[in-house]
């Protein structure tokens, strides 16, 4: 579903990714580890054009994201309005809740499908009320962000991320600004949502979630891919000097 080709990004002078690979099979869910800094999340919004590679491509599905290829060969960046509606295909949420403040639960859930795809309010809702309910939140629907805890913020988030029924979910850190006793609540909703087919790309220091729910473990360094397998492969029989050296600050 996904595929990633030799992408590059820098800031500055500075090569953050140089040259990532990956591929993604749907309903396959890759977590992505490394120390700070190493790329991960550069690389996670790459998927979706919030940064613009330097070079290299990103497939999901049949799109080529951020791009059309022209008839000469060469790439063109697409419009904002046709990103966008790239974009709808991939839902993403981040280390912080980033609800809309003003809006109620269920308001931010079906914001953006009466919005971007046009859903009248009674279907959009529908919806919402089912996918509040698959992440616990059913009862908070007239509730305001604020009012909220942040293991139940981020549950919304998610609900929200799925109401533009992505094909691809993107996670960045989800559970990383959430008190400890908040981080099971969102990772068994994640949990779910991989065991109910999503495909998925998890940013995480989460080691037991990746170690459960990951068909494969991506490690990161230096703007590279080091190491990619199962589970058992990365976690259990590390074959870099960097991912063991990882591995013993973080297990
Ligand atoms: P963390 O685990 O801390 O979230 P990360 O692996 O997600 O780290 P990135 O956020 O992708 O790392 O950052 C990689 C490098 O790129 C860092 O050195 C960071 O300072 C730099 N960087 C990221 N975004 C920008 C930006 N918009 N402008 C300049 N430098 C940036
Ligand atoms: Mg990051």
């Amino acid at each position: 579903l996904v595929r990633l080709r030799n992408i590059h990004k820098s800031f500055g002078h500075v090569e953050v990714l140089s040259g990532i690979d990956l591929d993604v099979a749907a309903g396959e869910v890759v977590c992505l580890i490394g120390a700070s800094g190493s790329g991960k999340s550069t690389l996670l919004r790459c998927v979706n054009h919030l940064e613009r590679p330097d070079r290299g491509r990103v497939y999901v599905g049949d799109h080529l994201i951020g791009y059309e290829e022209r008839a000469d060969g060469r790439l063109h960046e697409l419009s904002p309005r046709r990103i966008n509606a790239q974009r709808t295909d991939i839902g993403m949420v981040f280390q912080h809740f980033n609800l809309f403040p003003h809006l109620t639960v269920l308001e931010n859930v079906i914001e953006a499908p009466m919005r971007v795809r046009r859903l009248d309010r009674a279907t959009a809702t529908a919806t919402a009320r089912d996918l509040l309910d698959r992440v616990g939140m059913a009862h908070k629907e007239d509730a305001y962000p604020r009012t909220l805890s942040g293991g139940q913020q981020q549950r919304v988030a998610i609900a929200r991320g799925l109401a533009m029924r992505p094909k691809l979910m993107l996670f960045d850190e989800p559970t990383s600004a959430l008190d400890p006793e908040l981080v099971g609540e969102v990772l068994d909703v994640m949990r779910d949502l991989a065991r109910s087919g999503m495909t998925m790309i998890v940013v995480t220091h989460e080691m037991a979630f990746a170690r459960e729910v990951a068909g494969r473990i991506a490690f990161m360094s230096g703007g590279e891919i080091v190491e990619i397998g199962t589970p058992a492969e990365v976690l259990g029989n590390p074959q870099h000097e960097r991912t063991r050296a990882f591995l013993s600050k973080v297990l």
